[in-house]
């Protein structure tokens, strides 16, 4: 187990070419983010609201209220396949700021609204280690979150997974003099996918307005392919360990065994559509076991409330996998009885999840396409 600093030494293999800040889609998939889903899907504007926005908004601790920012749209749909058009429909307002929610001694969950990307930070002796950012919504707010806690420098910045709702502030924290840390394998997805994604966060009005400047290749500084150990002072030793495909190729977590607290990125997805257009939903239940064994107190969850008890980690971890396996079945009922994968996409029966909010609007047909592989379809 080394130090922060003695692994700040290891840093230098930096950045090759692309990679970059976006990976523009949000979780995990190549399209994009879209909160709200377009009418046009199951989850549309429904009462999804209150997946969609935990007690965030209530109160809690935090920050300094900066005025929403002015980069404040999401970006919208992957370009090329849709243009500009659900921008201006996502332009939606901003709070003025993020609850910060405390997990434990130097342990703190930034809660997103309207079922965006969460993020995670432990503020350690000397500095402070961030786990996942995404900019669209918003930058400002998310450092006026960790600045509501603390001064400390922002030293480390990890990445759960390649899409831009997790690496999309790489840059940011790159300029302060952070080192970035991720997967082998989600390097890997970082420098594969970032060329296209870019490109496509380039050529939307809202994506312009946050990724102009941020379209800088920032993969991770540091890799790891099985566990990186940061040691942030007593208490706060900070585990990264690759999972494995579940969401995405390079799926790693955060995990503080003295406090047993857990930052997951998007291998949770709580009281929401969860997104395998790119990953593996089979092996995505495994990882879930064996998240469920560390038996955390909390976790800082890809998208939804952040969870505050042992009972709530189990719990969302469980109907994650209940989840999977309710649409499985679902697709395979239909490929069973000759439908196409465009058929199940308009057919599919999503039951107690039809009110679910989705993370992008690609999310649940994506998704299915997924599912109909693992099932067997052509
Ligand atoms: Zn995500």
């Amino acid at each position: 187990m080394k130090s922060p600093q003695s692994l700040l030494a290891v840093h230098s293999r930096v950045a090759a070419l692309c990679a970059g800040a976006a990976l523009l889609a949000a979780c995990g998939s190549t399209s994009a983010p879209a909160s709200p889903a377009p009418a046009s899907t199951p989850t549309a504007s429904k009462p999804a609201a209150s997946a969609a926005q935990p007690a965030s908004l209530a109160a809690s601790a935090s920050a300094a209220a900066k005025p929403a920012a002015s980069a404040s749209a999401k970006p919208s749909a992957s370009a090329e396949a849709k243009p500009a058009a659900s921008g201006s429909a996502q332009a939606a307002a901003l709070p003025a700021k993020l609850d910060v929610v405390k997990l434990g001694e130097g342990i703190y969950g930034i809660q997103a609204v309207k079922y965006g990307m969460n993020t995670g930070f432990v503020v350690g002796d000397d500095g402070v280690m961030t786990f996942a950012c995404n900019p669209a919504d918003s930058w400002d707010l998310r450092f006026a979150a960790i600045r509501s806690v603390t001064d400390k420098p922002i030293k480390w910045h990890v990445n759960g997974h390649t899409a831009s709702d997790d690496v999309g502030c790489n840059p940011d924290f790159k300029k302060m003099g952070a080192t970035i840390y991720g997967s082998v394998k989600m390097k890997e997805d970082y420098e594969a996918l970032w060329p296209d994604m870019l490109r496509a966060q380039l050529n939307t009005p809202a994506g312009r307005q946050i990724y102009l400047n941020r379209s800088t290749p920032t993969p991770p500084d540091v890799t790891f392919a099985d566990e990186q150990v940061l040691n942030l002072g007593k208490g706060r030793e900070a585990h990264l360990i690759y999972m494995g495909k579940g969401h995405t190729i390079g799926d790693a977590i955060a995990w503080m065994p003295e406090q047993k607290v857990m930052f997951s990125a998007d291998l949770t997805f709580n009281k929401g559509h969860a997104t395998a257009t790119r990953g593996d939903s089979i092996n995505w239940q495994k990882i879930l076991d064996r998240m469920i064994g560390m038996a955390p107190n909390a976790v800082v969850t890809g998208h939804g409330a952040i969870t505050t008890s042992a009972a709530d980690s189990k719990e969302v971890m469980q109907n994650l996998s209940t989840y999977f396996t309710y649409m499985r079945n679902q697709v395979k009922t239909l490929a069973d009885k000759g439908k196409t994968v465009e058929d199940i996409k308009k057919e599919i029966d999503l039951g107690p999840y039809k009110d679910y909010p989705a993370p992008t609007a690609d999310a649940i047909p994506g998704s299915i396409e997924e599912y109909y592989r693992e099932v067997g379809g052509k």
